[in-house]
């Protein structure tokens, strides 16, 4: 990927994050504290600032360099996780990925965010959003962008009626119910503005 356009990639992302931190911030005011929209906006803030020196890597090390940033600057519970998913998705990733090789990439990614989280699909965290979208990735190149997306926006919208068994809103059992997830929401949200980007 180009530099310019890798560049803007990470502007994309970053401001469409900033953009939605207040929804974030009602969400986990629902069921958790009330912090992930300024978390996750203190995060992209920092990725915004350093999209520059980031995009003159190679892919791979510009999305573990994101991950690197995202766990120095989000904090709670989903920084570690972003920054995790992240790096592992660099790591993982070659210089010029195919749709395959996102597919495998992304799925390893989601198993060491499994191990950090102690948690697995289900359990109405972002990681009902990573797996069915991996399931798309992992289904061709055909019309990826679209499916992923769509997929995405669904599988947000599909934590409502879960119970939460991770993180602060499983303290609310029930009452958890009835309530988008803020990590599922946020990365739909990111992954919405890379689809959006990369369609573009
Ligand atoms: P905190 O809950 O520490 O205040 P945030 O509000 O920034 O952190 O993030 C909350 C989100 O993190 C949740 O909505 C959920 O998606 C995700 N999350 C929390 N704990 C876990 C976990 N153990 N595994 C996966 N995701 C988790
Ligand atoms: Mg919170
Ligand atoms: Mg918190």
């Amino acid at each position: 990927m180009e530099q310019q356009t890798l560049k803007a990639l990470l502007q994309a992302v970053a401001q469409t994050v900033i953009a939605h931190a207040e929804e974030l911030t009602t969400l986990d005011q629902a069921i958790g504290d009330g912090d992930h929209g300024l978390n996750m906006k203190r995060g992209f803030e920092r990725v915004s600032e350093l999209a520059d020196s980031i995009s003159q890597q190679p892919l791979p090390q510009a999305l573990t360099e994101v991950g690197k940033t995202l766990v120095m600057t989000v904090g709670g519970a989903s920084g570690p996780l972003y920054g995790t998913f992240f790096m592992t998705f660099g790591k993982e990733l070659p210089v010029e990925p195919t749709v395959a090789d996102v597919s495998q990439a992304f799925n390893a990614a989601i198993a060491a965010v499994e191990r950090r989280g102690k948690s697995s699909a289900g359990q109405k965290t972002l990681i009902d959003v990573l797996v069915p979208v991996q399931e798309e990735l992992s289904a061709g190149a055909q019309d990826v962008l679209q499916r992923v997306n769509r997929t995405a926006q669904a599988a947000a919208a599909a934590t409502i009626p879960m119970l939460a068994v991770r993180g602060r809103a499983s303290f609310l059992g029930e009452r958890s119910i009835g309530h988008m997830d803020p990590g599922a929401r946020s990365s739909a949200l990111v992954i919405s503005a890379l689809c959006d980007f990369l369609g573009d």
